[in-house]
């Protein structure tokens, strides 16, 4: 789902998409000529691989994610929540799928080790 810049207005235009089972849902609206503004949240279950016996399980997930997206280069280098999209239009996928990447790269465990975690704990 790709979206133009200037399509955006300061009212905000909502958009909802889905990859595998997780939904990306919310609202873009314009901030300034270059940059608009993602309210929006992730959805869903996710397959994640346990961090101590390697299992692939599925955990939900359910996150909020906002944004700011720029077509000009450089701008708030100290903001780490700002994605460049300098042809002046916004893939939404390309969000979405990099924010699946970097939930993917936490720690997980499955149901089984995090009870032994806990155990651990106790003793
Ligand atoms: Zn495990």
């Amino acid at each position: 789902m790709k979206i133009s810049f200037d399509k955006i207005s300061a009212t905000p235009k909502s958009f909802n998409l889905a990859l595998n089972d997780v939904v990306f849902s919310g609202a873009l609206s314009k901030i300034d000529f270059n940059t608009v503004k993602l309210n929006g949240e992730l959805k869903g279950d996710m397959e994640v691989c346990c961090d101590r016996c390697g299992i692939v399980f599925k955990t939900a997930i359910e996150q909020p994610l906002n944004l700011e997206l720029s077509q000009k280069i450089g701008q708030n280098k100290d903001n780490l929540d700002i994605i460049e999209f300098l042809n002046g239009t916004i893939d939404l996928e390309y969000i979405l799928q990099s924010e699946i990447d970097s939930i993917r790269s936490s720690y997980y465990y499955c149901q089984k080790c995090d009870g032994i975690e806990e155990f651990e704990v106790e003793i």
